[in-house]
């Protein structure tokens, strides 16, 4: 049984005939995948459909279907009949203005969202926004495309950490299999989304796991990283994408902390976990938000103030995680395999 609210938004949509679609700054798989995905069954159905973004997409997506239709700005003077958005859970989080005007659709599956829509549906439960996209383009009767099979695949896999996340559900896989169905080529997916590295970006990720420190008998891992850091590997902030998921491969390290310290002195903080370890608890302490194994926010002011503060919350973090999560205490997870 489909919530009631998917057919309130199916119902917002095939009464109106032009659409703006927009996610987050900084666009990650799950807000490119989740508005192409919309896009294109919008299209199916003969609407206007334009897509206005503040930051471009990271170079390993702009091959997929769709990617050059986006506009990028800060602010958007679109006329349209709805704006969706997608992936937010604050109007703010798109980082573009003159959105409010709108008659709005909010799709969001971010715990604290804000409800900002006229129409808002909000499912902490769904491992990336792409699946509630799915549950909507299939309500609205618009059939399975490729391009639409693999913008909705291409959020699943990068938002769970390609299959690492705790939200994973039996959903998740139904998903994908009918994505597969579809034409989508998993194989190819996972080599374009995790092996189209630039030679500079596998010199950044050397610097950054050379210059990684350890905390907490090596359970928390800390990478930092500046504009010359970046510039030493001709690299830029696009290419940092992924990178935070690396130290978690080590079996001890149960948290990571990446911060990506910009040339205007903006601190940029990414945090990923394994299992029971929240890091969205950490994050919205600070203003910011995510989930229980990715989390992010923005440092007011200077790192070094609120540094040693941050690295003790995802101590404690850690520690409650293993809590909830008994097991052998080098790795914080049982040793009977459970997997
Ligand atoms: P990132 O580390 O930037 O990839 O973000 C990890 C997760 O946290 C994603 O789901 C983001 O949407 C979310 N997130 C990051 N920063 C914020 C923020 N300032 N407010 C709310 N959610 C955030
Ligand atoms: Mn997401």
């Amino acid at each position: 049984m489909r919530p009631a609210v998917v057919d309130e938004i199916c119902d917002a949509i095939l009464s109106r005939r032009r659409f703006l679609l927009t996610s987050h700054a900084r666009p990650d798989g799950d807000s490119i995948g989740s508005q192409l995905a919309m896009a294109y069954a919008l299209d199916a159905l003969g609407r206007e459909v334009r897509i206005v973004n503040a930051d471009p997409a990271p170079d390993h997506y702009r091959e997929f279907p769709g990617l050059d239709r986006i506009e990028i700005g800060p602010h958007s003077d679109a006329d349209a009949d709805a704006l969706i958005v997608m992936e937010c859970s604050d109007l703010s989080r798109t980082g573009v203005t003159g959105l409010d005007r709108h008659f709005i659709i909010n799709i969001d599956h971010h715990a604290g969202n804000k409800m900002y829509g006229a129409v808002n549906w909000f499912d902490e439960s769904a491992a990336a926004c792409s699946e509630m996209v799915f549950d909507v383009i299939r309500a609205l009767g618009v059939p399975l495309t490729r391009e639409i099979a693999t913008h909705i695949y291409l959020a699943i896999l990068t938002d769970t950490g390609s299959f690492h996340h705790s939200n994973i559900t039996p959903r998740t896989f139904d998903i994908c299999r009918q994505a597969v169905e579809a034409g989508v080529n998993p194989a190819a997916m996972a080599r374009r989304v995790f092996d189209s590295n630039s030679f500079g970006k596998l010199k950044l990720i050397g610097a950054l796991l050379d210059s990684m420190e350890l905390i907490d008998d090596g359970r928390l891992a800390v990478l930092q990283m500046d504009d010359s850091m970046l510039q030493l590997c001709g690299c830029t902030h696009n290419d940092t994408e992924g990178v935070i998921n690396l130290p978690l491969t080590a079996r001890e390290i149960q948290a990571v902390v990446f911060f990506k310290i910009g040339a205007n002195g903006e601190v940029r903080v990414s945090m990923r976990s394994k299992y029971d370890v929240d890091v969205r608890m950490v994050a919205s302490g600070y203003g910011g938000g995510g989930h229980k194994n990715a989390a992010g926010f923005t440092v007011n002011g200077r790192l070094d103030d609120v540094r040693p503060e941050i690295v003790a919350r995802l101590v404690a973090a850690i520690q409650q995680g293993l809590v909830t999560r008994p097991g052998r205490k080098d790795e914080g997870r049982s040793s009977k395999f459970e997997g």
